[in-house]
């Protein structure tokens, strides 16, 4: 059932009748005020204003600031970091051989790219691939929160050394938190591990990245009962 088109009905007919106040009731509105309630408008708002901000110093080397993609009903997510020059140009996370050797990656804990939505911890590139600083990341993360508010993902896959400074205090060590779970909210489990363009410069990694995405598989199989 789409919840909008139900609401539409009701108000077209409450119009034909003549009533010109809405009968309502308290849980209605504490419903319609709670995070519960996402309106399609509130996400189509929200990817705009990602899609011309200027809030901070980036949108100046971006083409174009990267929304995500893939299911945004999903409760699978995976947050990458920042956008390099390929996926600024084609407008979409992940492209050429960063995407293969994510499917790859994927495909061995038995799962596939279409299975989660894919974002950026910060939305736009940077000026010759450098990390983004602390003020770019901190002008940036309420729309990768808020994006995590409206989709709602049970369990995330954080690729790289950019998300953890969104979710963890004290600046840990990569090698401090890679592979662990740590709870961002009570029911959002968060995943870190090396992100494929560094397994790509840093083979060496891979044996780690494999034992950190078989704790993201058991972790899967039991939040959705699944194996
Ligand atoms: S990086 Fe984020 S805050 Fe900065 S301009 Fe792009 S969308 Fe806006």
């Amino acid at each position: 059932m789409n919840l909008l088109e139900e609401i539409k009905k009701y108000l077209i007919y409450f119009n034909e009748i003549g009533l010109e106040v809405i009968p309502t009731t308290n849980n209605l509105i504490k419903f319609l005020q709670s995070e519960n309630f996402i309106s399609e408008n509130g996400l189509d708002n929200l990817k705009n204003s990602i899609l011309t901000c200027e809030k901070c110093p980036l949108h100046r080397v971006r083409k174009q600031a990267i929304w995500g993609e893939g299911n945004i009903n999903s409760q699978l997510m995976i947050i990458s970091e920042y956008p390099d020059k390929d996926e600024d140009f084609y407008g979409r996370p992940f492209v050429g051989q960063i995407e293969d050797l994510l499917k790859r990656m994927l495909q061995a804990i038995k799962l596939k790219k279409e299975d989660f939505f894919i974002t950026h911890a910060v939305k736009c590139k940077t000026p010759g691939g450098r990390p983004p600083e602390k003020e770019e990341i901190e002008a940036c993360k309420s729309y990768l929160l808020k994006q995590i508010k409206y989709i709602k993902p049970k369990l995330i896959l954080a690729l790289g050394f950019t998300p953890p400074k969104i979710f963890l205090e004290n600046n840990p060590t990569f090698s401090s938190i890679r592979g662990k779970v740590f709870k961002i909210k009570r029911n959002i489990s968060i995943i870190f591990t090396y992100h494929p363009n560094y397994i790509l410069k840093n083979p060496a990694v891979k044996r780690m990245v494999w034992e950190d995405l078989q704790k993201f598989r058991k972790l899967y199989e039991e939040l959705f009962k699944t194996s």
